[in-house]
């Protein structure tokens, strides 16, 4: 049976650029529009030409885009002719394929915020969608406010959608603008406009303001909606837009949906959704959400003894869909609750091969069950997790050996007379017969020690090559009578595999160079180094 088409719009570089604290610069909406195009996604709304520097010259050079490349705008100023709007002027001059249009479809709005009446709204609507078709593009146009407007107005609210339809706009887009109405509402409310504009012209627009964006979004697609708007993570305004990074793989997995409708994201395309979502956050320059539906860290990740060993058995028994579908891994967390079954699921994740009678594994347990008492959380280390056990059964080469380091932090007046800080960190490695001395300064002692540890391991300097920190944690914890620090470093390496280890100790510097060390050798032993 053929399935319906469904379209998905993405307006991370739009109303997610609308986020506090984001503020994309041209490379950054050229590589998150490289991204999108490459996830399949339809429509890629890419800002508002001639509102802002970096927009007008997003939209000032023509892309090499599948996607449908969108400028936002609006619609003809009130009291104007079309051809007398610089706005207007600037939008369809623009470099894309599409135009949306933003209207207001609230009479109160028209009447107190456009200051104008109901029928120029309707006409600036119309011959705003006229201008854009003439001139070749495809045109949306987004209904502000619409189902607020439709609940005071329901007959204005309509008449502003059915205006850009009848004048050919391909798709009429319903926004909850304010994201407070409710899905049951946005089911009925969809349902109407259906019976007056067919649904494969109208779109959804959701906020989540009520934590329902994604709920609202499908109850549309069931009243009959075929565009969804979304941006990736959920970014946008207040609470965030619909999230795109929920929806995709419910789409596509879900037979409720993936029997009937269709999108243009491939299976192959599904895979690399956990590293899209991940990669945004690495260029926001944020930690990604360890609990996001399907991509986050967690999102596969079971703790109890007994879930771990009916996992080993069979995954499905507690996965409702199989993390690779979306490029993300399943993990069994090891933990305080650990039982064997636990360390030996993990064991086999990370590839070690073990016998379940070795009493090396017996042995592990205590030790991993004795440092998580200290302060360890291997569940949060998988690498630290993983370097723990092959030393305990034996399978980790000695690469090099730290037989000295020092720390010194200076606070002085420089040249200028003023207040520096200035860090130097000088490490004593040896590595088989060569003793080696490296020193560097840093923005701090960690940053310091990181570097001069990196600096020159002689043979083995070509496997670290690609190492890069990418976070850094740290939280005090106060174990009985003394606090003690713990540290959690995330690296990245060349081909973007990512890892996290883990330090403990009442010194900061001490923990911190117990993760580093943990991560540069997880990577000797990832890379194959030899002995
Ligand atoms: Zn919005």
């Amino acid at each position: 049976m053929a399935r319906e088409r469904l379209y998905l719009f993405d307006t991370t570089l739009r109303d997610g650029a609308q986020t506090n604290g984001v503020d994309f610069t041209l490379a950054d909406k050229l590589a998150i529009a490289a991204m999108l195009d490459d996830l399949g996604i339809d429509y890629v709304e890419g800002g508002y030409p001639g509102a802002n520097p970096t927009d007008t010259e997003l939209f000032g050079t023509d892309r090499k885009f599948d996607t449908n490349f969108t400028a936002f705008g609006m619609t003809r100023r009130p009291g104007r002719s079309a051809s007398n709007d610089p706005g207007l002027a600037a939008l369809l001059e623009a470099k894309a394929d599409a135009i949306c249009f933003v209207a207001k479809a609230w009479d109160y709005h028209v009447r107190v915020a456009l200051e104008t009446t109901e029928e120029e709204n309707l006409a600036s609507i119309s011959d705003s969608v006229r201008a854009a078709k003439a001139k070749g593009r495809e045109v949306l146009l987004d209904c502000e406010h619409f189902f607020a407007g439709y609940k005071a107005n329901s007959k204005y609210a309509l008449a502003c959608a059915k205006a850009a339809y009848d004048e050919g706009a391909r798709w009429v887009v319903l926004c909850d603008t304010n994201g407070g109405t409710l899905p049951h509402e946005i089911e009925t409310i969809v349902g109407e406009v259906c019976k007056v504009i067919p649904g494969d012209h109208v779109g959804i627009h959701a906020h989540n303001d009520t934590e329902q964006a994604v709920a609202n979004s499908f109850a549309a697609v069931r009243a009959g909606a075929r565009q969804i708007q979304g941006t990736l993570n959920g970014l946008g305004e207040r609470c965030g837009n619909a999230n795109l990074v929920s929806i995709i793989p419910t789409l596509k997995l879900k037979p409720e949906y993936s029997d009937t409708f269709e999108i243009g994201v491939s299976d192959a395309q599904l895979k690399k959704l956990a590293l899209v979502s991940h990669a945004l956050d690495e260029r926001l320059n944020r930690g990604s959400n360890r609990h996001a539906p399907y991509v986050g860290e967690s999102a596969f990740a079971t703790k109890a003894g007994i879930h771990a060993s009916a996992i080993a058995k069979d995954p499905a028994t507690y996965e409702h869909v199989a993390p690779e579908t979306v490029g993300n891994k399943r993990k069994v967390l090891v933990s305080e609750q650990a039982g064997k079954s636990n360390i030996l699921a993990e064991l086999e994740r990370v590839g070690i091969k073990a016998d379940k009678d070795d009493p090396r594994i017996g042995r592990l347990l205590e030790i991993v069950k004795e440092r998580e008492t200290a302060g360890y959380a291997y569940e949060a280390a998988d690498a630290s997790f993983e370097m723990l056990a092959r030393r305990t059964l034996g399978t980790v080469p000695n690469y090099f050996d730290v037989t000295q380091f020092d720390v010194n932090v200076e606070q002085r007046n420089d040249a200028k007379g003023e207040r520096v800080t200035v860090t130097l960190a000088v490490v004593k490695v040896r590595v088989g017969a060569d003793n080696m001395i490296s020193a560097a300064e840093g923005n701090g002692p960690v940053n310091a020690l990181d570097r001069a540890l990196r600096k020159d391991l002689g043979q083995y300097q070509k496997y670290i090559d690609g190492l890069k920190l990418t976070d850094y944690r740290v939280r005090i914890l106060n174990s009985g009578t003394e606090a003690v620090t713990r540290v959690l470093i995330e690296s990245e390496d060349e081909n973007g595999d990512r890892w996290t280890t883990i330090g403990v100790s009442p010194n900061i510097i001490d923990a911190s160079f117990q993760a580093l060390m943990d991560s540069i050798i997880y990577k000797l032993v990832k890379s194959g180094a030899p002995a």
